[in-house]
């Protein structure tokens, strides 16, 4: 890739969560921690659909399973849990989503886990194999 691949995982801070974790634009938040920040996407796909993402600067789940704490990656699982729970969905049932890096069609490079829910979500993917 251009510049490398040294500079795949470097961190963009302009990126938009960064920026919403600044404070420098809005967010519909619905959850924080000392460790996490979550909120409403602009563009729901789910009656429910929440980002949650670390406040630590990830890009990747990659980044994030290499680099983050033990305490860290716990406190960003516990979280996802507490607000699907406090958002009504642990009984109805939900998903998690990780998008990674271009296969996984990730857009905005700070990690971050889609919470979905609220109506029956149907297939994994949208296409197969
Ligand atoms: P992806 O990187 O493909 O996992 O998806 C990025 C998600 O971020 C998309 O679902 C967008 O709708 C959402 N998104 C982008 N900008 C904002 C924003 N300013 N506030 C909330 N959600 C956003």
């Amino acid at each position: 890739p251009p510049g490398g691949w040294e500079n795949v995982m470097a961190y963009d801070s302009d990126n938009v969560f960064a920026q919403i974790l600044r404070g420098e634009i809005p967010c519909d938040r619905v959850y924080e921690d000392d460790h996490v920040l979550a909120f409403n996407d602009i563009h729901p796909q789910a009656p429910t659909h929440v980002l949650a993402v670390p406040k630590e600067a990830y890009t990747s789940m990659e980044d994030f399973t290499q680099n983050a704490s033990d305490a860290t990656i716990s406190a960003l699982f516990r979280a996802v849990g507490q607000i699907a729970r406090d958002l009504g969905l642990a009984e109805t049932g939900y998903r998690i989503l990780a998008n990674t890096g271009d296969d996984g069609g990730q857009e905005v490079p700070h990690l971050h886990i889609h919470i979905f829910g609220g109506r029956l979500l149907g297939p994994m993917l949208s296409k197969g194999a």
